[in-house]
């Protein structure tokens, strides 16, 4: 029997990682953004038809409270077999998450972008937006376990190239380091040694068939937070 590998995600060397010097395009996976829209229509849905509870699996249930401005945003529906309120949302990784300008959210998820970026766009705090990627892509894991959809997230990650430095040979210390004056070279810079290599130079070196490979690093925490 095999396990199949889980999706891996891709990344393009090419983008830049931050926007201050020149724009990062547009690199919104349509299909992801359809499938995932419409995963949200249904969980955020104002239908009063009532779902099965949450909790005990029961389909007695009812419409408790239409949703009505300013509240509740979402119907509320009550449990007949075990006395319980709940919401589509209870129970799941999105419960409790107030999103703004949800369409716009959804467009930058599959974007390779820095998260300051997309909190910008949306016009909330770069933490809120870590926090909605994170509920989100829990949510996405739950609704599809196979990884293919949470593949597809790019947004707020940094990412090394998972190449050993040309010069000295360290693993995991080359760094995106800007582009070439000249050529627009994509161009290194390994932590270990501080020389500067080419993106063109590197993969011309490598086996036929060569992929060029990415890791996501996870950022230590801020210590500007714990104040
Ligand atoms: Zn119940
Ligand atoms: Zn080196």
């Amino acid at each position: 029997m095999t396990i199949a590998a889980p999706p891996k995600r891709t990344f393009d060397p090419m983008l830049p990682r931050t926007g201050h010097y020149r724009p990062i395009p547009e690199t919104e996976d349509k299909a992801f953004s359809v499938w995932l829209q419409g995963q949200f229509d249904e969980i955020l849905s104002l239908s009063e038809a009532p779902p099965r509870c949450p909790h005990c699996e029961s389909g007695q249930t009812v419409l408790a409270t239409r949703a009505a401005h300013p509240k509740p945003v979402l119907p509320v529906f009550r449990c007949i077999a075990c006395d319980v309120h709940f919401r589509r949302t209870t129970g799941t990784p999105l419960s409790g998450l107030k999103f703004r300008k949800l369409s716009l959210f959804i467009c930058l998820l599959s974007q390779q972008r820095p998260v300051t970026e997309a909190a910008e766009a949306i016009g909330v705090k770069a933490v809120t937006v870590k926090r909605w990627i994170e509920r989100t892509r829990e949510w996405i894991l739950q609704l599809d376990p196979t990884g293919h959809w949470d593949a597809k997230v790019r947004l707020g990650m940094e990412i090394r190239p998972d190449i050993p430095c040309p010069n000295c040979g360290e693993t995991d210390h080359m760094h995106y380091r800007g582009f070439a004056s000249d050529d627009g070279d994509r161009l290194f810079r390994c932590n270990a040694c501080g020389q500067f290599a080419r993106l063109s130079n590197v993969l011309r070196d490598q086996e036929p068939g060569f992929v060029l490979e990415h890791r996501v690093i996870a950022r230590p925490p801020s210590s500007r937070r714990k104040r």
